[in-house]
């Protein structure tokens, strides 16, 4: 049977601090997660019964800052997938060099069956239950699949009606809440800018490169229109409905333009209609899976024909894959640099909040292309001298950084 995503993640924790030789007191701290929380959230639905819903919240190493990570609504979410989850954000907050912990958050629902108010109870029903593990200094939130600015607000509004104004216990915030202008584009800004730096590593640019993207929601779109932007032709795009294949590329803002809110790309009357399994295997330069983890695993690999993949979701290729892939010379850039640039631009919001301080959009950006290049730079520099692959090389960067502060703090 293939490991479970926790499982996945934490042998990719052990590969690196065996090869940084971490002694065994750090590294059994780095191994486990500091605090999970599992929660009953009750809610009274529309037809007066009660709804229950199982939500957590794990806090996974919070030696160098405040723990931070994303809230998802999903049916299949469970406490395995939110570990997992909580485990990456601490490598990436740290490969970054933010001062934040790892964490992540996650219901067990499927927003689409829950009205507006619903879905507004459920979310404050949560933050109440896990109230006194959150907070500016202590957990910071953001968005993540389904879940989007609009469900921050009321995660702030819920915590902010016990704690008093606090706008920086969420990021992902409408700009009317403190949000920041710019951030919700920059996980799909932070996927195309390694991808830039990684094809200028191997020779190579990204002006009429071949761009396929599974997954077409807040990372997804936002990849798909800067990376037209910036020269890409995107000739592949899906959602959880199938996908679109256009040989030619799309003309992307035509296409976000058609797709509003619960649009499905099978609706999408622009290019030839394909299955999710068939998007994987088009013939493309670059293959960006940007919607589940998993996506490409060992029933599928065999399938993909990209000679590079980009993980904008979260570990979308599970360890099996990720070594077929590496066999047949595929470089794979991983999800903790590539999808980075979400919790960057929350780290920016997390700041403007604390001190009172706008950001422009200018500034945001300049700076959140400079994190991204120093966490790839470092990362290269990691994966060139000590003869890994990238994954390996982003989690020995990260993970050195957390098992320091876990020194310094003597914590080990
Ligand atoms: P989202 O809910 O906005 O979009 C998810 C997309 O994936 C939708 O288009 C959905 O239809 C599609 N999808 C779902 N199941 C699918 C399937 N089986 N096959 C193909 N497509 C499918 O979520 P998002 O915020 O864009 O997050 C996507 C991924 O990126 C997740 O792994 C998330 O953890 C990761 N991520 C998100 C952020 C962020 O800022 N939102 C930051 C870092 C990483």
């Amino acid at each position: 049977m293939a490991a479970s995503f926790y499982e996945s993640v934490r042998g990719y924790v052990e590969q690196a601090s065996a090869l940084l030789e971490v002694e065994d007191d750090v590294r059994i701290l780095l191994a486990q997660p500091y605090r999970e929380v599992d929660v009953q959230v009750p809610i009274h639905g529309n037809d007066g019964s009660v709804l229950s819903f199982r939500g957590y919240r794990v806090q996974h190493n919070g030696a160098r800052g405040p723990f931070k990570g994303g809230l998802r609504y999903h049916p299949d979410t469970d406490l395995d997938e939110v570990r997992a989850l909580a485990s990456l954000m601490t490598w990436k907050c740290a490969l970054l060099d933010l001062p934040f912990g790892g964490a992540k958050g996650g219901m067990t629902i499927d927003p689409a069956t829950l009205s507006r108010r619903e879905l507004e109870a459920v979310t404050r029903s949560f933050t109440h239950a896990i109230s006194g593990v959150i907070g500016p200094n202590l957990d910071i939130l953001a968005p993540d699949v389904n879940t989007d600015a609009r469900v921050m607000s009321w995660v702030m509004d819920a915590y902010s009606s016990r704690a008093g104004w606090s706008p920086a216990v969420v990021t992902g915030k409408p700009l009317d809440l403190g949000g920041v202008p710019g951030r919700i584009q920059a996980t799909g800004r932070g996927v195309v800018a390694v991808t830039e730096a990684t094809l200028a590593a191997l020779g190579r640019s990204l002006p009429g490169q071949r761009v396929v993207i599974q997954g077409f929601g807040n990372v997804g779109r936002h990849v798909a229109e800067i990376a037209a932007e910036r020269g890409a032709v995107i000739v592949g795009v899906s959602d959880v409905s199938g996908g679109r294949h256009l040989p030619e590329g799309f003309d992307v803002p035509a296409l976000l333009a058609e797709i509003g809110p619960g649009v499905l790309l099978k609706e999408v009357g622009v290019g030839d209609f394909l299955t999710n399994a068939e998007l994987l295997g088009l013939d493309c330069d670059i293959l960006i899976p940007a919607a589940l983890e998993n996506a490409i695993d060992a029933t599928n690999v065999a399938a993909v024909r990209a000679p590079l993949v980009v993980e904008a979701a979260n570990h979308p290729v599970s360890p099996e894959a990720d070594t077929v892939l590496a066999d047949g010379g595929v470089t794979v850039v991983p999800d903790i640099l590539a999808n980075a640039g979400g919790v960057t631009g929350s780290y920016f919001e997390w700041t403007s909040n604390l001190t009172e301080f706008r950001w422009s959009e200018e500034r945001f950006n300049e700076q959140l292309l400079d994190f991204m290049a120093r966490a790839f730079r470092t990362t290269w520099e990691t994966h060139v001298e000590r003869r890994v692959d990238l994954r390996t090389a982003a989690y020995m960067v990260g993970m050195a950084r957390v098992a320091e502060a876990v020194r310094l703090r003597g914590l080990a």
